[in-house]
């Protein structure tokens, strides 16, 4: 089998979407290497650089949290206690406060990072037996806009394409996302395919020039927040040029009527000036799309993390619908998953307004279905908390409790200090973490130390529908457990049946059983499957095993309700915050090359920390002489909602009136300067609930 070759053990890159295959060796003194993984479909041997250094993050266990600790209000120290006191005192709290104020006065905060199992049972204990909705993950921050657009335009929550369909198009039209920092793998596989195909045509749309951009045909550098006016007016001049597929939009689609009149509600000149590029270009980019065999759009944060998340996504997925471009070789709208399981946990329903395998929460048969399956309590009907909703609610009082999970809000969520607010305000908090490095810890009742990547078994999905296994290969240290027995212990300890699991195995072997006869069907897929083949797409059903699972949509049937796409004539309003006197500038926030989220593995890897080593502000420098700042000053940045003050780094590449600030840096040895999110905006997009990590309205001054 491919899982042990050579005494190596296969596993998946923990880090992003792209889901990279490796090896790992495991040396005599307990230490290991890893190398990329030659028979592995995704990355044929190759990593980027976090997957090249993943083994100082196992290695390096000076930061670990090893025991359980406790502390029994809030103004006495933390204590070591044992699994069984966190666990007895952590239910009996809950219990009480259930009893006291309802189900819905706690919470589970969790992390795409998490295995499938592990989501699982999180959801099944909130939503199957504690019987509220309040589960969501960081994947809100992330992929929520996606997922709401895949649903609306396809009927379901799927990418369409695989990955080898990068060998097979001839157009990409990559917006939105810098690849190659952040799927370097995949955009690896893009610059192979243009090197070997100089005709292959790629438009990079971003306000700043990125390294994507380097193997650009056409950068389209537009003004944040436009890019619905931009998508509409490409499909306005395909629309002019005839480059249409009428039998597609006739036949699998609606809503073509409609969206024609709204994209020629703006002249290409309107459109041109709106989004800050020449018309021309706009007709290069129609021109490229309208000439192409095989077209690929690809996105991530720069559509989803908007206050217009949804109308960004759908518009773009009508480039590929109204082009035909869709279930077929080399062409579909392509959402760049940034979490190497954020796919896996929406399969088993792990946000707040899903239940497992897709069902949706609102459909009372759907809910019924899971209630008898899991044998617990009735689900309750009303959607949980979202992210950002769930720290609102601890601060006026609504949440009582919460249970953080392999995720660190007060690096990572918007409008921070609300945040950090509602931890103070918060009755009792839980944090499950590997590291004792997250600022969250400072806020927690109870610390419970969990085994990391390597030191537990379980599944991901990634950006391409891809499920792999991935092996337990060392022990965890001290008395760390993995997250799905710590759940699970704590359930029993709650009284609740059905999480007496032998292992995960018998966790993935429920979850699979879900999903038979959904449109994600895996049931029948197993572990010893996954080891012997190393990975497989879903769906991967029981009986009439579909062979070519790699694509969707070949019949050109969709998932909703008339079995066509839709397509959604969306208004180009932008409602971000409006730049003024005092705040004229726009803030957009990003990931840097080496970094990964709020660097507690990553961080700990001197050579990743070689590229930036610290925070930083990317300013143009017609911006910053109007402020007299030069290279290497301190730039204080100021936001309605708080300061930034890191080094200025000028360049060219951003677009002027815009900035730049890398999302990774938290609270540093008390200081929070370098934290982003002291400044962005908690406005989220009103159906996916996702917040606007791309637009704010900022002043910089020289320090
Ligand atoms: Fe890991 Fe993503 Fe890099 Fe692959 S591209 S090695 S999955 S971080």
């Amino acid at each position: 089998s491919r899982n042990h070759t050579d005494k190596r053990v296969a596993s998946t890159c923990c880090y992003c979407g792209v889901g990279c295959g490796v090896l790992v060796n495991k040396e005599k003194n307990g230490s290991i290497t890893v190398e990329g993984n030659k028979d592995y479909p995704v990355n044929k041997g190759m990593l980027c650089s976090k997957g090249l250094n993943l083994h100082y993050t196992v290695n390096d266990k000076s930061d670990r949290l090893l025991y359980p600790q406790m502390r029994y209000n809030k103004n006495t120290p933390m204590l070591r206690v044992s699994w069984d006191e966190a666990l007895d005192r952590t239910a009996a709290v809950f219990r009480t406060f259930i009893d006291k104020y309802g189900p819905d006065s706690v919470a589970i905060y969790a992390s795409g990072q998490c295995l499938t199992e592990e989501y699982y049972v999180m959801n099944k204990l909130i939503k199957g037996f504690i019987g509220s909705n309040n589960m969501d993950t960081n994947s809100r921050l992330c992929m929520s806009s996606a997922v709401v657009g895949y649903k609306m335009a396809l009927g379901e929550d799927c990418v369409p394409v695989c990955y080898d369909d990068i060998e097979l198009a001839d157009v990409f039209y990559v917006t939105g996302a810098n690849p190659a920092w952040c799927h370097p793998i995949l955009w690896r596989r893009v610059e192979t395919h243009k090197a070997a195909n100089p005709d292959v045509k790629i438009i990079v749309v971003d306000p700043r020039v990125t390294d994507t951009c380097a193997i650009a045909d056409l950068h389209l550098q537009l003004n944040p927040g436009t890019d619905v006016t931009l998508n509409h007016a490409i499909g306005r001049v395909l629309i002019e040029n005839g480059d249409i597929d009428l039998d597609f939009v006739h036949n699998h689609a609606e809503g073509f009527e409609q969206y024609s009149t709204t994209v020629f509600k703006r002249t290409l000149a309107e459109s041109a000036a709106i989004c800050g590029l020449r018309e021309s270009d706009i007709r290069l980019a129609a021109q490229y799309i309208g000439g192409a065999k095989g077209f690929i759009t690809m996105w991530t944060m720069g559509l989803n993390q908007s206050v217009a998340g949804v109308n960004k996504n759908l518009s773009l997925i009508n480039l590929n619908l109204v082009t035909g471009h869709i279930g077929k070789p080399g062409s579909g709208p392509f959402s760049l998953t940034g979490q190497p399981n954020a796919m896996g946990g929406r399969e088993v329903g792990g946000l707040a307004n899903l239940l497992p395998a897709h069902r949706d929460l609102s459909n009372p048969l759907h809910r019924e279905e899971v209630q008898r399956f899991w044998g617990g309590t009735a689900i309750n009907p009303k959607a949980g908390l979202t992210a950002t909703e769930m720290f609102e609610a601890l601060n006026d009082g609504r949440l009582k409790a919460i249970w953080i999970v392999c995720t660190n809000p007060l690096t990572s969520l918007p409008n921070v200090r609300l945040a950090e607010e509602a931890l103070k305000k918060a009755k009792y908090v839980v944090v499950q973490d590997i590291s004792n490095k997250p600022e969250t810890l400072k806020y927690a009742d109870v610390i419970l130390p969990a085994a990391a990547w390597a030191e537990k078994e379980g599944t991901m999905t990634n950006s391409e529908r891809r499920i792999s296994y991935l092996n337990k290969i060392v022990d965890a240290p001290g008395e760390a457990l993995p997250d799905a027995e710590i759940i699970c212990r704590f359930a029993q300890k709650m009284g609740y049946k059905g999480f007496d699991y032998r292992d995960a195995a018998a966790i993935y072997g429920e979850h699979v059983k879900l999903t038979a006869k959904t449109n994600i069907d895996v049931s029948g897929l197993n572990y010893e499957i996954l080891k012997e083949k190393g990975s497989v797409q879903w769906p991967y059903q029981k009986k009439r095993y579909i062979k070519d699972s790699r694509r969707l949509f070949t019949d050109k049937m969709f998932y909703t309700a008339s079995k066509r796409a839709i397509i959604h004539a969306v208004p180009d309003e932008f409602n971000g915050e409006k730049p003024t006197e005092d705040f004229p500038l726009i803030l957009t926030t990003g990931r840097i090359r080496d970094q990964w989220h709020t660097m507690s593995k990553t961080g700990k890897v001197n050579k990743l920390n070689q590229h930036f080593k610290q925070a930083f502000i990317e300013i143009h420098p017609l911006d910053a002489q109007d402020i007299g700042l030069v290279e290497g000053d301190i730039a204080v940045i100021t936001s309605r909602r708080g300061e930034v003050q890191v080094k200025a780094k000028l360049s060219v590449e951003i677009k002027p009136g815009v900035v730049f600030l890398p999302m990774h840096w938290g609270k540093i040895l008390g200081n929070d300067l370098n934290r982003a999110n002291n400044v962005t905006n908690d406005a989220v997009d009103p159906v996916s609930k996702e917040p606007d990590f791309k637009y704010c309205a900022v002043r910089v001054t020289k320090f």
